[in-house]
């Protein structure tokens, strides 16, 4: 018999409401596994037993008066750049070691209104900002298939979470990548939702034109229950989609036959891709193509300057929005005598050399004299590059690529070429240029190590994505594997 924490969120569900197992049960498995392995994996930051044990008891209690909804008594896994009202959000930043938001993110509030049990708050790089988790101020999370590698990143605490049965579902964020990546690192289902369609108030933001919140899960159904229950319009938010939440009632209904997937030739041929992830990949398509899907290669020809213009835009944005980290307002200070060197000190100290290396390089293409020749070109051939893919995605259901050109980076691996290792986006970046849906399948191994195909659709068709998802997902066979570390 399957353990509990082997279950997916669906199974659960299912366990729960024909009580045959109780959410106190369920959150009491998940606690189990995380004290046993949280040292070896470091997934979480921080985890509050007593507050998991009460929600689990309120979920119970919404379960015995047959309140519950779907999601009702499942637990979770939380990104530690989402505000969760009177537990640490760190952003696994010494800056915000010890803020404690005053309220819940939207997203939050709708978990905790589902009756989702909250298991704690996972580790990430600082402020999103990185590829490997490496960047955290405390310690780097570990890739459950092999401890000597990272997970992924920035929400690479989440996916090895989710990955190594520490939570069967989690939240991260993606502002180039970070749930996608790190999904395809680690074997399991990673969703960027359409931008505006899941709120962000509450997500400490890095790139605000970029950013946005989904979820990691071992299943296509478990992303589709939990892309339902944290979507939909919010009046908090002004970037908020007047859509209803993301729908999973015509997910099962699809079907490869017929479908058409277009592979952009720059994602394709390209030597940032390792060779164990191109076979890989272009046995999927095989297998896509047997089920009954068209597949063309096609050009986007400013596709591979995604990377570039990314660390412009990005950085550009990330300066601004981390200016309110001055000391004063939020978590930690450096008491000095004069209130201008406070300032100065504290970030000077606080901030880990990412975050300090992305702000200057934001603060100088903002800056009079490198404005015009850096953001204005970046946001320009954003604007070209979207209306490529656009155009493509008129003609065809998908854009389909590997997630990520290479398999789980060596921890330490990055700093070699720090500069090489930013490729590692390649694919994912451009979705978050145009704010469109993609979601990372795991499509097998190379080297024993997982392998992601991502999968992206036209904007606000996330019911599309998740529905040819469901169809790949059921019509390849795929099965989450659960490696053993
Ligand atoms: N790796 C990218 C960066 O460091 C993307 C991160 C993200 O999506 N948060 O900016």
């Amino acid at each position: 018999m399957k353990e509990i924490t082997d279950l997916t969120a669906a199974e659960l569900s299912c366990k729960l409401q024909n009580k045959e197992i109780s959410a106190i049960e369920v959150a009491e498995s998940y606690l189990t596994n995380i004290k046993k392995n949280n040292d070896s994996l470091g997934a979480y930051l921080s985890t509050h037993p007593d507050i998991t044990r009460k929600a689990a008891e309120n979920a119970q209690n919404l379960l015995d008066k047959g309140l519950a909804k779907p999601l009702t008594g499942i637990p979770i896994a939380i990104k530690d750049n989402i505000s969760t009202k009177d537990i640490k959000t760190t952003c696994a930043s010494k800056l915000l070691e010890n803020y404690t938001p005053v309220f819940d993110a939207t997203v939050i509030e709708k978990i905790k209104d589902h009756g989702m049990v909250m298991l704690g708050k996972t580790n990430l790089d600082e402020f999103a900002m990185g590829i490997s988790n490496e960047n955290s101020a405390y310690f780097p999370a570990k890739n459950p298939w092999d401890l000597s590698r990272s997970p992924g990143g920035s929400s690479g605490g989440s996916a090895a979470a989710v990955a190594g049965n520490l939570a069967p579902l989690a939240l991260g964020s993606d502002t180039g990548g970070s749930i996608r990546q790190p999904a395809s690192f680690c074997g399991i289902f990673g969703f960027k939702p359409t931008y505006g369609r899941c709120s962000r108030y509450g997500l400490i933001a890095y790139g605000s034109s970029l950013d946005q919140i989904g979820p990691f899960a071992r299943s296509v159904e478990d992303i589709a229950l939990l892309a339902n229950a944290i979507s939909g319009n919010d009046h908090k938010e002004d970037t908020s989609l007047p859509q209803d939440p993301i729908s999973y009632h015509e997910m099962k209904n699809g079907s490869l036959k017929g479908l058409k997937f277009a592979v952009p030739a720059e994602l394709y041929d390209n030597q940032a891709f390792e060779e164990g992830v191109k076979t890989c990949f272009q046995n999927r398509l095989e297998n896509l193509r047997k089920a009954g899907a068209t597949i063309d290669i096609v050009h986007i020809p400013t596709i591979d300057l995604g990377v570039s213009c990314y660390y412009v835009i990005a950085t550009a944005e990330a300066s601004s929005n981390l200016a309110r980290f001055d000391g004063i307002r939020f978590g930690n200070t450096l008491p000095t005598r004069h209130h201008k060197d406070q300032v100065a000190l504290t970030r000077g100290k606080l901030f880990g050399r990412e975050v300090k290396e992305r702000i200057m390089i934001g603060t100088y293409v903002l800056s009079a004299e490198s404005f015009e020749a850096y953001y204005i070109k970046a946001q320009k051939i954003r604007a070209v590059m979207v209306g490529e893919i656009d155009h493509i995605l008129e003609n065809y259901d998908a854009i389909i690529s590997p997630t990520s050109p290479v398999t789980a980076l060596k921890i330490g691996e990055q700093n070699n070429d720090p500069v090489a290792s930013k490729l590692v986006d390649l694919s994912t970046i451009p979705c978050n240029m145009g704010g469109y849906p993609a979601i990372s399948i795991p499509c097998g191994l190379a080297n024993n190590l997982p392998v992601g195909m991502q999968v992206m659709t036209s904007r606000i068709t996330d019911e599309k994505t998740l529905q040819i998802a469901y169809s790949i997902e059921r019509e390849l066979n795929i099965k989450v594997q659960n490696p053993t570390y």
